[in-house]
């Protein structure tokens, strides 16, 4: 439950479930994920981004595409670059930071931050993008 308030209109009340799953880990316990609540969705993610709705990043990208590529996104493909080296698909079930076979401790390590450092940058720069646009959320009085 929150308000938003959109540029240029008023205050709008919104109130609707966020499904929580999770999946077991590789060494035991278990990890947990938002079930995107935009319509239409569904897709199991790690992130939610507040516009005016919390969705998923594929969901913000479809609904405002833009003319020229972002920098965000740029950060994101070098870091998918990485995921692909390291054996690690864009399912997150996949994102369990297991070495490849035959790579070196230290080229993994390094892949590894590099890998963290692009997604922060992603991240970062989505999330402003998201802002810039859609305005602040609120949380309800
Ligand atoms: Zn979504």
């Amino acid at each position: 439950m929150y308000r938003n308030k959109s540029y240029g209109d008023g205050w709008e009340d919104l109130d609707y479930p966020v499904r929580i799953s999770s999946t077991p880990c590789h060494y035991g316990g278990h990890r947990y994920w938002f079930i995107c609540p935009a319509q239409g969705c569904g897709r199991r993610v790690a992130k939610l981004y507040s516009g005016r709705i919390f969705a998923c990043r594929h969901c913000y990208q479809l609904a405002y595409p833009s003319q020229r590529e972002a920098s965000f996104e740029r950060c994101r493909r070098r870091a998918d670059k990485i995921r692909e080296r390291l054996g690690w698909a864009d399912d997150p079930d996949l994102m369990e930071g297991i070495k490849p076979k035959g790579m070196h401790w230290q080229t993994y390590h390094r892949l590894v931050a590099e890998l963290d450092q692009w997604d922060r940058k992603s991240d970062g720069g989505f999330a402003s993008y998201i802002s810039q646009r859609l305005g602040q959320l609120k949380p309800l009085q």
